[in-house]
C-alpha cells in the first residue's frame, strides 16, 4: 500500500470542493461511515439503523451488493453473476430475512452427480468419489491438528488414484477458489459445515438489494482516502466531497485493501497490511449459457462433477432455477488463466467441456452466453477469501480496529465463514457493534456459528444414477 503524508493529503483534498456535493442522503456528517455496500456493508448500515444512529454508505459501484449480484436483463430471468448458494440456510441470516423482504428461498436438491467419459458414475463409483473426499476432509482436519500449518495439498492422502483431479477441484477451486496447494488446511479445517443449501428465487444479489433499500447510500462515490488521524473523528476522502464520520467501518475486499486503491493516513500496521496479503481472494467465475430444450437431459438445479484426468475442468448447475440456463463455473489457476483470455475463450470452453462430457454438439444448442471477470472487476479484484499456509490467524487480525475508530469487516474477516455472504454478513453486524460501542450503546455481536466436524462436509448424499 502506497504511503501517503498528511501534506499529500491535504494537497489531494484541496480540489474537492468544486466537486459534486453529496446528494439525497445528506449524509456529509454521519456518526458512523461504512465503505461498501456489499453483504457486510449492508449489515451493518441495518445495525447501526436500528440502534438509532445515523450511517451512511459510500459504495464505489452504480448498484449495491458488491460479489452478490443479480442479473435480470441479460436472460430475462434472474442470474446471480456472484453468490447462488445460500449456506445453511437454518442458520444463514441472509436467508433469515427473505421472507420479510417478500423474497422466496427454497432448498437446493441434495447431492450431485458425477460423470465419467460419457456416461454417469454408477452407484459404487459415486461412492468411491465420496468415501475419498470424506477421507480427504479427514486428513486435511488431521494435519490442521499439527504443530505447523501446512498447505491442503500437503495433507492430501497419496494413493487417490485417478480420483484426485476430480477431489482436488472440488476442494480446491470448486470450495475455495484457490489450488489446495496454496490453502491454508487450518483456515479449510475450521471453516464452518456447508453441505445444505437453498437458493433464492429471485435472485441471491436481488435479496440484498432488496435488504439494502431505504438504507443512507451514496452509489458512484469511491473512497480513496481514510484520513484517522484526529483523535474524535475519522475524514474520509470521496470523489464525490469529504465526510467525517466518528467512525468508519471499511468492507471493501483483501484485495482491493492490498491493492493501495484505497488508502490510510497514518499507515495501517504492518500485521493488517501483511494479513491482506495472506487472505487473497482466490479466481471464481461463472460462464452461463443459455440451453433450451434440456439438451443434456438434466433436472433442475441439477449440480455435475466429472472424473477430471487434469485442472482443466469445471462444475455444471444445469436448469438454474427452471430456467432453461447453465450454469459452468471454472476456478483456481485453471480458472484464473482462463478469465485472462476473456469471455470468448470461456464460453468456448465451457462449451467444448459439456460436448466433451456429452456427445454432442452443445455448441449448436448454445442461444446467449455470460462471463464474469471478477479478478477483474475493478472493486472486487477477485472471488472470496481463502488463506494462504499459516494466513488463518490473520483473520483475527483483521479484526482489531485502527485507532480505535476504523474497523475492518467483509467475508474475510470471518473465522469460520469466510468466502460466503453470511460470513460476510455477520461481520458487518460484529464491526458496526464494535463501532457503536463508540457512543455508549453496546449490543451482543453475534456468535460465531459452531463449527461441525468437516469429515463429512462435501459428502452430499448422492443422487439416483441415471
Ligand atoms: C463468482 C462468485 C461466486 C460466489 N458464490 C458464493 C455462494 O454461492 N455462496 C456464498 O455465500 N458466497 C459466494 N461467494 C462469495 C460472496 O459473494 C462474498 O463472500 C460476499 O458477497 C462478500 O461480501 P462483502 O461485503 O465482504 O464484500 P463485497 O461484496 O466485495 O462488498 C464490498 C463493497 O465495497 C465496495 N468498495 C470497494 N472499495 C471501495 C472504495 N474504495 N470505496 C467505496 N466502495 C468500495 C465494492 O464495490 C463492494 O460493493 C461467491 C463470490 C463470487 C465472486
Amino acid at each position: 500500500m502506497t504511503p501517503i503524508s498528511r501534506r499529500s493529503f491535504l494537497a489531494a483534498t484541496a480540489g474537492l470542493a468544486a466537486a459534486p456535493a453529496f446528494g439525497q442522503s445528506g449524509g456529509s456528517n454521519p456518526d458512523i461511515a461504512i465503505i461498501g455496500a456489499g453483504a457486510a456493508g449492508i449489515a451493518a448500515a441495518r445495525r447501526i439503523a436500528a440502534a438509532g444512529k445515523r450511517a451512511i454508505i459510500l459504495e464505489a459501484a452504480d448498484r449495491v451488493g458488491g460479489r452478490c449480484l443479480t442479473d435480470a436483463r441479460k436472460f430475462g430471468v434472474p442470474v446471480d453473476l456472484g453468490a447462488h448458494w445460500i449456506h445453511m440456510p437454518d442458520i444463514n441470516p441472509v436467508a433469515k430475512l427473505a421472507p420479510g423482504a417478500g423474497l422466496d428461498v427454497y432448498p437446493a436438491p441434495r447431492g450431485q452427480r458425477l460423470r465419467i467419459g460419457r456416461r454417469y458414475a454408477r452407484e459404487g463409483e459415486l461412492e468411491d468419489f465420496l468415501a475419498a473426499l470424506v477421507r480427504c476432509n479427514r486428513a486435511i482436519q488431521d494435519a490442521a491438528r499439527g504443530k505447523a500449518d501446512v498447505s491442503c495439498a500437503q495433507a492430501m492422502p497419496k494413493d487417490l488414484g485417478d480420483l484426485q483431479p476430480a477431489i482436488e477441484f472440488f476442494l480446491g477451486p470448486f470450495g475455495c477458489g484457490k489450488d489446495l496447494k496454496d490453502i491454508s488446511a487450518v483456515d479449510f479445517a475450521k471453516s464452518a459445515e456447508r453441505d445444505i443449501d437453498a437458493f433464492c428465487r429471485q435472485g441471491f444479489g436481488a435479496l440484498l438489494a432488496k435488504l439494502a433499500e431505504g438504507l443512507p447510500l451514496e452509489l458512484s462515490t469511491p473512497v480513496s482516502l481514510v484520513d484517522a488521524f484526529g483523535r474524535s473523528a475519522v475524514e474520509l476522502v470521496t470523489a464525490r466531497g469529504r465526510i467525517t464520520a466518528r467512525a468508519v467501518i471499511v468492507t471493501a475486499s483483501t484485495n482491493v485493501l492490498a491493492s493501495g486503491k484505497l488508502k490510510f493516513t497514518p499507515d495501517l500496521p504492518k500485521r493488517q497490511l501483511d494479513a491482506c496479503d495472506r487472505l487473497s481472494l482466490g479466481s471464481y467465475d461463472r460462464i452461463i449459457l443459455e440451453l433450451p430444450d434440456n439438451p443434456l437431459g438434466l433436472e433442475r438445479d441439477d449440480l455435475l462433477f466429472e472424473k477430471a484426468e487434469n485442472e482443466r475442468t469445471a462444475s455444471l448447475l444445469a436448469n438454474v432455477g427452471g430456467a432453461n440456463l447453465a450454469f459452468i463455473d471454472v476456478g483456481g489457476k485453471f480458472g484464473r488463466d482462463l478469465a485472462a483470455r476473456g469471455e470468448r475463450a470461456m464460453t468456448a470452453f465451457a462449451t467444448e467441456w459439456l460436448t466433451g462430457l456429452y456427445g454432442t454438439d452443445i455448441g449448436k444448442a448454445v442461444g446467449k452466453s455470460h462471463a464474469t471477470q471478477w479478478n477483474a472487476s475493478p472493486w472486487a479484484l477477485g472471488a472470496f477469501s481463502a488463506a494462504a499456509v499459516g494466513g488463518q490467524p490473520s483473520r483475527r487480525v483483521l479484526m482489531e480496529p485502527f485507532r480505535d475508530r476504523v474497523f475492518f469487516a467483509g467475508e474475510a474477516v470471518h473465522e469460520t465463514l469466510w468466502g460466503t455472504v453470511g460470513g460476510a454478513w455477520e461481520s458487518g453486524e460484529r464491526a458496526a457493534a464494535a463501532a457503536l460501542r463508540l457512543f455508549g450503546i453496546v449490543s451482543k455481536p453475534p456468535e460465531q456459528p459452531k463449527v461441525a466436524p468437516q469429515v463429512q462436509r462435501p459428502a452430499r448424499a448422492p443422487r439416483p444414477v441415471r
